[in-house]
């Protein structure tokens, strides 16, 4: 029998795609969430890297209910006060003129492929629109996101992805010298890979891919779902390291929990745009961007980016001793507040069995790739917090080096 604060999913109607067992949560406050038994959890997973003000966010809540009470909906045939105020935040008039609200990461992303697409077909002619990826890659699992996910477990299941999507080798610059031409809308790529292990763009890789896409007339698009709104120490990575992405996507904090994505596009796309072309019936709608506003502000209020960068490298200092300390931890990877321990796995160690101890003791942590460890905790943690998480995983980790030890 299941213990009270675990659900076997699948009795109640989740499909098998799923894990069969959930913690079943409650309630959160700051940076802990509860179970339904009353037990305390560090979250160092803020939902996997969406609940960057943390929980129980007393503003947000009345943000959204006082907006419930006006308007829930209105659909894409008309917009609100809301939807303007965050659009004209996004929107700055110069680098990006025009911003699509969808509902999840796969949908913005969807939506920078379409946009690159219309564009380049319009520009350079109809069979200009290959769409480039990277090993490593996650760009959701909508066809045409999923075409350009690197993992082919993602994709194998469900037949030919659509024609145009490659893949090379991240971080290769001979080969993108290779590939690169102009039948390519558009490259998609993340600075910090998020699901595929949290590898990071090279600096001379993000030279050579800004060289050939102004070459060959190729969009760039920064999928940031997972690295933006200050989740790596600048508001999009993709600027913190220079890269002067055309297309940006953004999704998982943007709307402090609820479910809103933006496909920020320059002029020169949205121009080739055409009434009716791309939509969305629930996106952008006046809930998720009163909320998101409110993100906004925050995020890109006096202090709050510098704050991630000091707790960023706090947090790295203190995995560089567990580095010391643990001879199976290989590497320390990743930007800003989502960092990452490669894990030497072999018979006793290994990430689900970290990540299952380290949840005993009261700290939830999220794994990526095949063998890294994932920091992604909610941006407004402080250090004290830091040293509480840190101060389990430790002890987890010890738990793990003297298994070890005595085998
Ligand atoms: N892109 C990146 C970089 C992501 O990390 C994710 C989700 N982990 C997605 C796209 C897909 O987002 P969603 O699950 O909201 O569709």
């Amino acid at each position: 029998m299941a213990e009270i604060n675990m659900a076997t999913t699948r009795e109640h109607g989740f499909p098998n795609n799923y894990s069969n067992e959930f913690l079943i949560l409650d309630k959160g406050e700051g940076v802990y969430v509860f179970d339904v038994a009353g037990k305390k959890y560090l979250d160092f997973g803020s939902g996997i890297a969406v609940n960057a003000l943390g929980y129980g966010n007393k503003e947000i809540a009345a943000i959204a209910s006082a907006q419930m009470e006006k308007l829930v909906h209105v659909s894409n045939l008309f917009t609100t006060e809301p939807a303007l105020a965050f659009a004209s935040r996004l929107v700055d008039g110069k680098r990006f003129s025009a911003v699509h609200f969808g509902n999840s990461g796969s949908e913005a992303n969807e939506a920078a492929i379409k946009y690159a697409k219309l564009w380049s077909i319009r520009t350079k002619g109809p069979d200009c629109y290959r769409i480039l990826s990277f090993s490593g890659a996650f760009h959701g699992r909508t066809m045409g996101a999923l075409a350009s996910t690197y993992n082919n477990k993602y994709k194998d299941p469900f037949g030919p992805m659509i024609p145009g999507a490659e893949i090379i080798e991240y971080n290769n610059v001979e080969k993108l010298r290779e590939t690169l031409d102009e039948s390519f809308a558009a490259v998609i790529v993340e600075v910090v890979q998020g699901e595929g292990g949290l590898r990071s763009l090279s600096d001379e890789f993000a030279s050579a891919l800004k060289e050939l896409c102004v070459k060959h007339k190729v969009l760039i698009i920064a999928d940031e779902v997972q690295t933006g709104m200050g989740r790596t120490g600048d508001l999009y990575a993709s600027d913190g390291i220079g890269l002067d992405a055309h297309i940006i996507t953004l999704s998982k904090p943007l709307a402090g929990g609820l479910p809103l994505s933006a496909t920020l596009i320059p002029g020169f796309v949205n121009d080739k745009v055409k009434v009716g072309e791309h939509g969305t019936t629930f996106g952008g709608g006046p809930v998720t961007t009163a909320v998101a506003s409110y993100v906004w502000d925050i995020i890109t209020g006096e202090g709050f980016l510098g704050g991630v960068k000091e707790k960023s490298s706090y947090l790295i200092g203190r995995l560089e001793i567990l580095m010391k300390e643990y001879g199976f931890i290989k590497e320390i990877r990743g930007k800003g507040l989502l960092l990452g321990l490669e894990i030497d796995e072999n018979e006793t160690v290994d990430v689900l069995k970290i990540m299952g101890e380290a949840r005993d003791k009261g700290l939830l942590l999220l794994k990526t790739g095949v063998n890294v460890l994932r920091l992604a905790p909610p941006l407004i943690i402080s250090k004290e917090e830091i040293d509480e998480g840190i101060a389990i995983l430790d002890s987890v980790l010890k738990d793990f080096e003297e298994n070890i030890f005595t085998r």
